[in-house]
């Protein structure tokens, strides 16, 4: 990590002829279980990954905006910090300013004095692994520091949203950028999306033997294409039917009930799947928060049933997904579930440490045997949430 803030800081200062004021790292994520659920208000339960955006950052005091990626080839893209304009395209560059745009809205207008920035990330993209919330976290958390705002991590969590909804124009809840912005290492966040009341669970797979695989899939998500929208316009709907302001607001206890008073057999899927899967995180909170060996393990089934409802009521997954998850349990693994928006990106496979070498061989066979492009797999460790590399506090 020390030598990617070396190399960062040192590219920044190649490109923009004086040193950066400091370097930060962002993580991507994976969610554990709770899908769907963040823009009902509900439950969610990811983990950073040890892959970061590391970004080298200085301010300028003439309100010109420097952005430039070492991960996208072309030159440093050059905005006016004062006139930045919602949804007017930009391409990547359009997640930094973006955040730079919601802190001046938030009212915190001495960033419109611009900055220079420059990255380099190993969150890989669009893989379900939220490379865009890190990107954003990275410059809020930045830019928080530089200019003293003094922000909360909920606080910044919420601009860098807003960067993504209202300026980039890609509708997404508030998982990803909590996720990123206050992960600790070794934990699972266990956040309540309505109030972002966190809750770190130890979620130490090394000491109960076990591994936590990621499998992208390298089908390419696309969020934006309605997909997503149809299936919140529709949990909205399911929610005003029955009367309550957010599908979080139905106990799990009342969903057979519920389920009968509509009518329609779309909508019914979907409040089945957001809280039957809002109880699923509170039952692998509970199986964790007991933190004995075999309770551990016993997340696994929980994962699986999630992908069935993720599958079949939500209907997000795509065939490469279920493969994953057919071919991991069929050679042995304890659970597993596609993870994120769907429609492709990465799914999560729960391992004993003996047999995940084993289960990822069996994935990419079965990949094979499909004909489909091959999947990278990689173990994940819960790591740390966004933080300064340089200079060390
Ligand atoms: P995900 O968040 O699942 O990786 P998204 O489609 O939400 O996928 O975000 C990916 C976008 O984020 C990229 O198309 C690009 O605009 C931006 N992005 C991610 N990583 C980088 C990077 N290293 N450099 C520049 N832009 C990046
Ligand atoms: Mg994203």
């Amino acid at each position: 990590m020390d030598g990617a803030a070396r190399t960062v800081a040192r590219d920044f200062t190649a490109l923009y002829g004086a040193p950066p004021e400091g370097v930060w790292a962002a993580p991507g994520r994976v969610n554990l279980i709770g899908e769907y659920t963040d823009f009902n208000e509900g439950f969610v339960m990811p983990l950073a990954l040890p892959h970061t955006v590391v970004a080298a950052v200085r301010r300028r005091t003439d309100g010109v905006l420097r952005l430039h990626s070492a991960d996208i080839p072309g030159p440093v893209a050059e905005l006016d910090a004062t006139a930045l304009e919602p949804r007017s395209g930009g391409g990547w560059a359009a997640y930094p300013a973006g955040v730079l745009w919601a802190l001046a809205r938030a009212g915190h207008t001495a960033v419109l004095g611009g900055a220079d920035l420059h990255l380099a990330s190993t969150v890989p993209t669009g893989a379900g692994l939220s490379s865009s919330a890190a990107l954003e976290v990275v410059t809020a958390v930045a830019l928080d520091e530089l200019h003293g705002l003094g922000l909360d991590r909920p606080a910044l969590a919420r601009c860098a949203q807003r960067a993504e909804n209202d300026f980039v124009g890609v509708p997404c809840g508030i998982m990803d950028q909590m996720a990123s912005a206050v992960c600790v290492p070794g934990h699972a966040l266990h956040l309540d999306c309505r109030d972002l009341t966190v809750r770190q669970i130890p979620f130490d797979l090394t000491a109960h033997g076990l591994t936590l695989l990621v499998v992208d899939t390298r089908v390419q998500h696309a969020l934006g294409d309605g997909a997503y929208a149809e299936r919140r316009a529709g949990c909205e709907e399911g929610a005003r039917q029955l009367g309550v302001p957010h599908l979080r607001d139905l106990p799990y206890h009342a969903l057979p009930h519920a389920l009968a008073r509509l009518d329609d057999e779309r909508l019914r899927r979907y409040v089945r799947h957001v809280v039957s899967d809002d109880h699923r995180v509170a039952r692998v909170v509970a199986l964790l928060a007991s933190g004995t060996h075999g309770d551990l393990r016993a997340i696994g089934p929980v994962l699986t049933e999630g992908h069935a409802s993720l599958r079949d009521d939500l209907r997000i997954s795509c065939p490469e997904l279920d493969l994953v998850v057919s071919a991991a349990t069929a050679a042995g693994a304890l659970g597993a579930r596609m993870t994120g928006g769907g429609f492709g990106g990465s799914a999560v496979v729960l391992t004993q440490a003996a047999d995940a070498e084993r289960i990822a061989a069996a994935v990419h066979d079965a990949f094979a045997d499909a004909a489909f492009t091959a999947p990278r797999v990689f173990g994940a460790r819960p790591s740390a949430g966004a933080r300064r590399l340089r200079p060390a506090s």
